[in-house]
């Protein structure tokens, strides 16, 4: 492709995603594709000769539209929002036209040291512990963060561990709420599965209990044990429940435990200083700790920043240095290579979107966008509330709203089922998009709001829409 044919194709793509942005509301959120469709309508074999871009965009609305589910519709409350923005977007298609792969700072200087400058701000934005700031690296994804920090933490309880592999018993610490990115890490690290501790939740916060974790790591440690790592999670993935990040932390300090903090979602709310205790704890006690920009804060899919307060132990333990990949700068000591601050080697330009976005909205503007979503929430959960026939979980102020109609008379089981169907019924209107999971045993909406294009006008149309339902059923 030449760079004029570029400049003719890009700019259709240009067009193309902003016609898209400004009629997102017209399709239905959910796909409604059968398992197979898509591939059936994709050709069985490569073509031999180049077919131009042409039919590329052609079949781009014919055959892969169908298949998409619209993250960015009003009417996405479905797991967390994805936010794409188009200052994100724009500056994704910089790191892709530049085609840098930053694994060392000399292999470009600027994607290293844009990165550490922009994770520096997003720690200034969200008002983190001195510790953790300057000590910032852009992953992939929050449970690639927390492989990176179960792998440190090995290094620092069992140093020989990277050479002779795991001798001793290692364990881990999560409660039933915490990410299953925790399980994956102990799995792939090795630690097993079986050696993760899970440790009691307050059956009415689903909060972690600190004294619970101090007695398994005490007898585990009696037993001969070695303990790891434990994660507490500010805005747990299922209710958004939040560990009590300062009790654990104690907890972890008596007994030489590294603490991995997982504020995937709900960490980016920080930006708003009336939010800011959402860190309470963290100063001192975290030696790890993960928010996703690409869930709620404007950038999109995938952003992750992960601070840790001991940079020695993240590159002791993933750093190595083939040969082939020797240069003074490395040499100096002077550089950051961020390839010792994660799993793979190479590694995406993804600071670009970042300051990207950063520069757009300025702090007002990113404060602007949570605070959208936790006033929309408050107003869902209240018109829950005020509705006799639905129960509303108690809300942290997130964009995160929990219920389900009552179903007075029918046994839980039942209850439960009618909530899966209702669930199953609304998807499959197209007008929005919600998922579900269990708090008690009991099944329950989730309803997550934070998409930018979600307004006012779409919440009071969904809840309505799921009122009526209800009535009718
Ligand atoms: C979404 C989420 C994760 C996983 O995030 P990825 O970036 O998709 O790996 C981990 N922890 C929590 C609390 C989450 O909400």
């Amino acid at each position: 492709m030449t760079p004029e044919e570029f400049r003719r194709y890009g700019k259709q793509v240009i067009d193309w995603i902003a016609d898209y942005q400004e009629k997102v509301e017209a399709h239905p959120v959910r796909s409604q594709v059968g398992p197979g469709d898509v591939l059936a309508a994709l050709p069985a074999h490569p073509p031999e000769a180049g077919e131009g871009f042409a039919g590329v965009l052609a079949d781009l609305d014919e055959v892969i539209m169908p298949g998409i589910t619209h993250w960015q519709h009003p009417g996405f409350y479905a797991y967390f929002p994805a936010n794409a923005s188009g200052p994100s977007i724009l500056g994704e298609l910089l790191s892709a036209g530049l085609g840098v792969q930053g694994m060392l700072w000399a292999t470009s200087p600027a994607c290293t040291e844009l990165e550490t400058r922009v994770t520096g701000w997003l720690a200034e934005l969200l008002d983190l512990p001195a510790e953790l700031r300057g000590n910032g690296v852009i992953q992939d994804s929050a449970s690639s963060a927390c492989m990176v920090a179960i792998r440190a933490a090995l290094h620092r309880a069992d140093p020989a561990a990277a050479r002779e592999g795991i001798t001793g018993r290692h364990t881990l610490y999560v409660s039933s709420q915490t990410h299953s990115s925790l399980e994956k890490g102990a799995r792939v690290t090795g630690i097993g599965a079986g050696n993760v501790r899970v440790v009691d939740v307050d059956p009415g916060t689903l909060a972690m209990d600190p004294a619970h974790l101090d007695e398994l790591i005490t007898a585990d440690v009696a037993a001969g044990a070695v303990p790891v790592l434990v994660c507490a999670t500010i805005g747990t993935t299922s209710t958004t429940a939040i560990d009590p990040v300062g009790a654990i932390g104690e907890v972890c300090r008596r007994h030489g435990v590294w603490l991995h903090v997982d504020a995937a979602y709900a960490g980016v709310a920080a930006v708003c200083p009336e939010l800011r205790w959402i860190n309470d704890g963290l100063a001192g006690h975290a030696d790890s700790y993960a928010t996703n920009p690409h869930k709620w804060l404007l950038t999109n899919f995938d952003c992750t920043v992960l601070w840790v307060a001991d940079r020695e132990a993240v590159t002791a333990a993933l750093s190595i240095l083939p040969e082939y990949l020797r240069n003074r700068a490395t040499a100096s000591g002077e550089v950051v290579d961020y390839s010792d601050w994660q799993i793979p080697l190479g590694r995406r330009f993804r600071a670009l979107k970042l300051w990207a976005v950063i520069r757009w909205y300025g702090a007002e503007g990113l404060r602007e966008h949570i605070r959208t979503g936790v006033r929309l929430a408050d107003d869902l959960a209240g018109w829950i509330a005020a509705d006799p026939a639905f129960e509303v979980l108690p809300h942290h102020p997130f964009g995160l709203v929990c219920f389900r109609p009552r179903w007075e008379g029918l046994p839980d089981e039942d209850a439960d089922a009618a909530t899966l169907d209702l669930m199953e019924r609304l998807n499959a209107s197209g007008d929005l998009y919600l998922t579900h999971t269990r708090v008690g045993g009991r099944v329950v909406l989730r309803m997550a709001i934070g998409a930018p294009a979600t307004t006012g006008r779409h919440v009071r149309a969904a809840w309505q829409k799921i009122s009526e339902a209800v009535a009718r059923a």
